[in-house]
């Protein structure tokens, strides 16, 4: 029963939104608004029935909650799914009357770009509500966010590697890195500029000629990634590739990459302790495209954009700490930090709503 699913996940506020002469259906979830209005993308996904749409919707905005309440945000946890395909189904209709439901939760949900949605869709959805974050710069936004994520997951593996007794110096470290897509190919010039050795792969040839022409990163087979010697093991493309088979075979003490959902149970962050692996949060250390996204309310600043995202190495500084005295996996340290100020803030800051008035975009640029 959706009921029984909702208030297991600990949800605030589910919408359904059905226009059938459009063919929208699409679900919104509000999980947790106790720092800030509710903050998340909008997925576009083919799901082959309506409870896994909900079930999705219901997981991802939780972890949204999580991801920003670690990253030291002001926001809540929201996500929405539209049940359609996004191959054949788009249109500025579906996208309009979706906007339509978006607005009229009045600033509690601000949404952005996720998995089957483009810039062009959330044009559309901005023409019918202003609660909408990562547009293009051509429309006062901050545009693509990935140059910033990989921005956070420098800091993270700094944060890494002075845990490690190494300070923050990467000469003589050797990063494996599986993805060389948005952010693998910026994670990977950081990387080379701060005198990294980077061994890349990525299953699309033309990224790794790239990243070989204009980076120097060498490459290996996708296959043969997780048996690089190498200092840091870096996953920036699919989620759930840490697992029984792959964490054998990795020779690197540090699991810090860009990738979401990285562990394939939540078993596996015990594995990883038990082998003295020391693991970066996944939604910690990607946080820095959020952080990018959500700057768009209080007006774009690429320079704030980049301090805030700096504090990943602290926020990451703090888990490990705890993680190390309670002996727990870092994942679960996130977890208990991220609960503790949402508790503790939850207390002090009720019912938000965002005025739209605090919206301030930058001039359109040309
Ligand atoms: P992307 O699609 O641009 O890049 C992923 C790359 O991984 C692609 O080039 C793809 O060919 C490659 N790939 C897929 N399977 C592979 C395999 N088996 N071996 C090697 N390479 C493989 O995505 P992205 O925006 O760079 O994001 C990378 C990861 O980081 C994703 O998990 C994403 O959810 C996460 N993330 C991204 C951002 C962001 O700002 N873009 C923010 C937070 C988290």
């Amino acid at each position: 029963m959706p009921f029984d699913l909702i208030q297991e996940m600990g949800h605030e506020q589910v919408v359904f939104c059905s226009n059938p002469s459009i063919g929208l259906r699409a679900i919104i979830a509000i999980h947790n608004t106790s720092l800030g209005p509710a903050l998340g993308g909008t997925r576009m996904y083919p799901y082959p029935t309506e409870e896994e749409a909900l079930k999705d919707v219901l997981r991802l905005s939780k972890g949204m909650t999580y991801k920003s309440a670690a990253s030291g945000l002001n926001f809540g946890g929201g996500k929405a799914v539209i049940l359609a395909d996004p191959k054949k189904d788009k249109s500025e209709s579906l996208f309009r009357a979706f906007g339509a439901y978006v607005n009229r939760l009045n600033g509690q949900f601000i949404t952005g770009e996720d998995v089957g949605m483009d810039v062009h869709d959330m044009e559309y959805i901005f023409m019918e509500t202003d609660y909408v974050v990562g547009l293009s710069k051509s429309h006062g936004g901050s545009g693509d966010p990935s140059p910033m994520t990989a921005y956070g997951v420098l800091q993270g593996i700094f944060a890494c590697l002075d845990q490690r007794g190494h300070g923050k110096n990467l000469k003589d470290i050797t990063v494996a890195l599986q993805g060389l897509g948005h952010v693998g190919y910026w994670l990977s010039r950081y990387l080379k500029e701060h005198g990294a050795k980077v061994i890349a792969c990525d299953v699309d040839t033309s990224l790794c000629e790239k990243a070989v022409s204009e980076l120097g990163v060498e490459i290996v087979d996708p296959q043969k990634i997780y048996d690089v010697e190498c200092d840091i093991f870096s996953p920036c493309a699919m989620g759930g590739i840490l697992n029984e088979h792959t964490l054998p075979r990795l020779k690197a003490k540090i699991i810090a990459g860009s990738a979401n959902n990285q562990l394939s149970s939540d078993d596996l962050g015990k594995q990883i302790l038990e082998r003295n692996i020391l693991y970066a949060p996944d939604y910690v250390i990607n946080s820095g495209g959020l952080i990018n996204v959500a700057l768009e309310i209080e007006g774009y600043s690429e320079y704030r954009a980049k301090l805030l995202t700096k504090n990943i190495y602290h926020h990451l500084k703090r888990i490990f700490e705890i993680s190390k005295k309670q002996k727990l996996c870092p994942q679960l340290s996130a977890n208990q930090l991220a609960e503790e100020r949402i508790r503790n803030l939850g207390n002090i800051r009720r019912s938000h709503r965002l005025n739209p008035d605090r919206i301030r975009r930058e001039n359109p640029k040309d």
